[in-house]
């Protein structure tokens, strides 16, 4: 009996210090957090019923893993603790009740209540209220320097607020990637025809231990402090004094923080913050409960130099399913790069029934080994799309298929191509008609020219009836041809020539963008043309003048210079020219140029992203959190705290229409 219980606690080691590994040093998780959690929860099970088989190297005895070699290291003034998890709200009260026993004053414990940010601990070293060093948790003692870094990180202060601090600190928090910037930075790799990145946590994580910091600063993340360090602490009394303290000193403090008297009135307010975590604009998973007296937090101490005993994280089950896979299909991208998709077994999750997954790239699927017939989880969190989380290798049946990547292309059958350091294939064949008809959506597409009604159908339609082969050919598209075809009367053909022919108006930068030049997305094309104003200047650029703008490297200037390079790509922009699209931009200064804005709770008719995008188009600058430096705030239906801090801190609060009619929009 014992035998077995040694093996199996022996294969749970292996397994989770590998998955450990995969998570905080690869950054790229092959283990779903649930399935960790659980085998994690077996393990510590196992060595509470047999002390004896606890070793030191057992993940239930360690916090995090190794710092990286490659990053130079810091040595923490005090531990960085990892938290004990409780799935089940009676969990949290034995957890309540085992913690008052050991404490000499129990009668009113209190406990402090904060959402569980899901992103990567660091700590900061303040020396006389300067930002001195920045670092990973690592191990918990010893972590990586990242100062350049966190340096980036708008909201990190560089130099504190307000007064009594103490003269050498440190304060420990999460960075975390805001739900839209992770979804902007995926759409700009897809567009770019780069893998997308598969959650915000691990991302963060990995955008965080990049070497060079122009990278971390353009991926957008975020930070929330919520715990100091320093000789002599407390600081305050309590915990929630702390984070007053702390936001004082201009520390950003995560929302919804709340002081409660009893471990009940926390579960049912825990409860509550259940509901709200979804409509968060970052990742949350679960709330931690701290003992609020920091009086007691010594006496506390912590558990197998682990964990600590006044704090515990409820974490909440994620929105796993579990499905067939039914087989690998495979999507060209309009750069020619092959995506690979799940076809399910339908399955509910979230609500929504699920039959399509993104398995993201090739290389992703050999490493979690994926086979098709597997069982696999997915998982759908917001509104991103559905992905397969990895397959559960313990209900095989031996039938199982291994997939093997396409040697040519699913839709022109040229052989693919391998760009070295890059995970995706591609179809190198420029003709691809797969590739046309992608590359003809993203042209007409919203945040492209914007033509109202020509969707991928309609595109099809006109290819295989001749009339369209690239996007210059949409504006030699007549009414009367466009008519004749199936299911296209008159009056939608006339609409959407005159669709056609105002996105001729569209600012070059969006023409640029449309165009679909690898690695060129919105944001790159604004910042080309801020340079290049009209299409002669750029096309004429070598690739140096081209690097010299401020945020474009090395691998968009080549492709910048190679896109304009080629005799055909020159013969279409003057087709476009001679149509009368704009190829010159007049750069104005935006009208919400140097503004600092807030977006809450749902608008009318624009999405969090438009939203973005509006204020961003017009020089503006969009925030999570309201602070004094936010300009206005714009508020919908739901509006929860942030229009509250708003009001209290005097800062001005506009609805949709008018932020529409400060930018000279209509809707
Ligand atoms: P954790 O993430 O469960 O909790 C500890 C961390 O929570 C702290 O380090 C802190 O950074 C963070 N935190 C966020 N908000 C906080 C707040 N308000 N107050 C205090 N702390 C806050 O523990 P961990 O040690 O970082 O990671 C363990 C977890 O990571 C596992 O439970 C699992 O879900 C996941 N994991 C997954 C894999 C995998 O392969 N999928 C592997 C290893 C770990």
């Amino acid at each position: 009996m014992i035998h077995e219980a040694e093996k199996r606690a022996r294969d749970l080691r292996a397994a989770l210090n590998r998955a450990s590994h995969e998570y905080y040093v690869l950054n790229s998780p092959q283990m779903s957090d649930a399935e960790y959690d659980r085998l994690f929860g077996e393990l510590q099970a196992l060595e509470e019923a047999n002390p004896d088989l606890t070793t030191p190297d057992s993940p239930t005895r360690r916090v995090g893993a190794e710092p990286a070699k490659n990053l130079e290291k810091h040595q923490h003034r005090a531990a960085m603790l990892s938290l004990g998890n409780a799935f089940e709200d009676e969990e949290l009260v034995a957890w309540a009740e085992r913690a008052k026993k050991i404490v000499s004053s129990a009668a009113d414990m209190g406990f402090n209540l904060e959402l569980k940010i899901d992103g990567a601990a660091v700590n900061l070293t303040y020396r006389k209220g300067i930002l001195e060093v920045g670092a990973t948790r690592g191990n918990g003692t010893t972590g990586e320097n990242i100062t350049a870094n966190l340096r980036t990180i708008p909201d990190i202060p560089l130099r504190l607020r307000g007064n009594g601090w103490p003269d050498l600190f440190e304060v420990r928090g999460e960075v975390y990637f805001p739900l839209a910037a992770f979804e902007n930075l995926n759409r700009r790799r897809e567009v770019a025809g780069e893998p997308t990145f598969a959650n915000p946590r691990n991302s963060a994580a990995g955008s965080l231990r990049q070497l060079d910091p122009g990278i971390t600063k353009e991926r957008g993340l975020r930070f929330f402090a919520f715990a100091v360090a320093a000789d002599k602490t407390p600081l305050t009394r309590t915990q929630s004094e702390l984070l007053d303290l702390l936001a004082s000193w201009g520390f950003p403090i995560a929302p919804h923080h709340q002081a409660v008297d009893t471990i009940n009135q926390a579960v049912s307010v825990i409860t509550k913050l259940e509901k709200i975590i979804p409509d968060l604009d970052f990742e949350a998973d679960g709330v931690v409960i701290k003992v609020n007296d920091l009086g007691l937090h010594e006496e506390l101490g912590v558990i197998g130099g682990r964990e600590p005993r006044w704090a515990i994280a409820r974490k909440f089950a994620p929105e796993v399913a579990t499905t067939r896979l039914l087989n690998i299909g495979v999507n060209v991208g309009r750069t020619g790069a092959l995506n690979p998709y799940a076809h399910l077994e339908p399955v509910e999750i979230g609500g929504v029934t699920v039959s399509n997954a993104t398995l993201h790239n090739m290389d992703l699927i050999a490493a979690k080994d994926i086979r098709i017939g597997d069982l696999v989880e997915i998982t759908r969190a917001g509104e991103v799309i559905p992905k397969v989380l990895g397959p559960l290798r313990s209900e095989r049946t031996g039938g199982e298929k291994p997939f093997s990547p396409p040697d040519s292309c699913p839709v022109c059958d040229t052989p693919v191509h391998r760009i070295e350091d890059e995970v995706a294939i591609f179809c190198p064949n420029t003709d691809c008609p797969g590739r046309n008809l992608e590359a003809l959506a993203h042209f007409a597409s919203r945040s492209a020219m914007d033509i109202r009604g020509l969707g991928y159908q309609r595109i099809s339609q006109f290819i295989s009836n001749g009339l369209i082969r690239d996007v210059a050919d949409i504006y030699k598209l007549k009414a009367d041809d466009v008519g004749k075809l199936e299911g296209m009367g008159e009056k939608s053909a006339t609409q959407l020539i005159a669709a056609i022919n105002d996105s001729k108006a569209q600012p070059f930068s969006r023409l640029l963008f449309a165009l679909g030049i690898r690695h060129v997305g919105a944001g790159v094309a604004k910042l080309l043309v801020k340079s290049f104003p009209t299409v002669e200047l750029l096309s004429a650029a070598d690739t140096d003048s081209v690097l010299a703008v401020d945020g474009i490297g090395d691998t968009i200037a080549t492709a910048v210079t190679a896109f304009f390079g080629r005799a055909e790509n020159r013969f279409l922009v003057n087709r476009l020219r001679e149509s009368g699209l704009t190829l010159a931009e007049e750069i104005r200064s935006g009208t919400l140029d140097g503004s600092s804005i807030v977006v809450t709770g749902t608008l009318p008719t624009l999405s969090r992203s438009d939203a973005s995008q509006v204020i961003e188009n017009a020089g503006g600058k969009v925030t999570s959190s309201v602070s004094k430096k936010t300009t206005f705030v714009v508020a919908g239906d739901n509006a929860g705290s942030k229009l509250d801090k708003a009001r209290s801190l005097g800062v001005e609060v506009i609805d949709e229409a008018e932020l529409l009619r400060r930018v000279n929009q209509t809707l």
